[in-house]
């Protein structure tokens, strides 16, 4: 019989939201244009908004009224998201990523090759 496609529970949804939202950071400019800065605030707030998790996206809110998105460039950007992903990987009992690595990770990949 065929294998029916389900609905994505927590764990499915928060892994693939992460992998957009780190490789959204990794390709966000150098030197963005302050159009781009404005809409990745916007586009943050709104995320912050329609995130379907209702408890993520209170901490999310919270988090962000003393962490306010840092759009000046693509290090910026990067580093804030994966200290956004720290929170939450904090506040479950996770490990913390090393956010000096965040562009191997989620751009470059790993420095021993593993990737190639
Ligand atoms: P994930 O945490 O999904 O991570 C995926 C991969 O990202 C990891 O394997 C690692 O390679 C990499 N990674 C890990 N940490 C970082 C980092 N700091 N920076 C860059 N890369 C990293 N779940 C809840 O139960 N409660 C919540 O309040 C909650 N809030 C969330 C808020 C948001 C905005 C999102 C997107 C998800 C949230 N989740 C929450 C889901 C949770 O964060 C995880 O996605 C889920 O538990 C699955 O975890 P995982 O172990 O598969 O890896």
């Amino acid at each position: 019989t065929e294998k029916k496609e389900c609905p994505l529970f927590l764990g499915e949804l928060g892994r693939s939201t992460w992998g957009f939202l780190h490789t959204m950071a990794a390709y966000y400019p150098d030197n963005p244009s302050p159009s781009q800065k404005e809409d990745i605030h916007k586009f943050m707030h709104l995320f912050s908004k329609f995130f379907p998790c209702d408890d993520c996206a209170t901490h999310l809110r919270s988090w962000m009224k003393d962490n306010p998105p840092q759009a000046e460039n693509q290090d910026r950007f990067s580093k804030w998201m994966c200290y956004a992903h720290n929170e939450v990987n904090g506040r479950l009992g996770k490990k913390l990523f090393d956010c000096s690595k965040v562009n191997e990770r989620w751009r470059d990949g790993w420095k021993d090759g593993s990737c190639d």
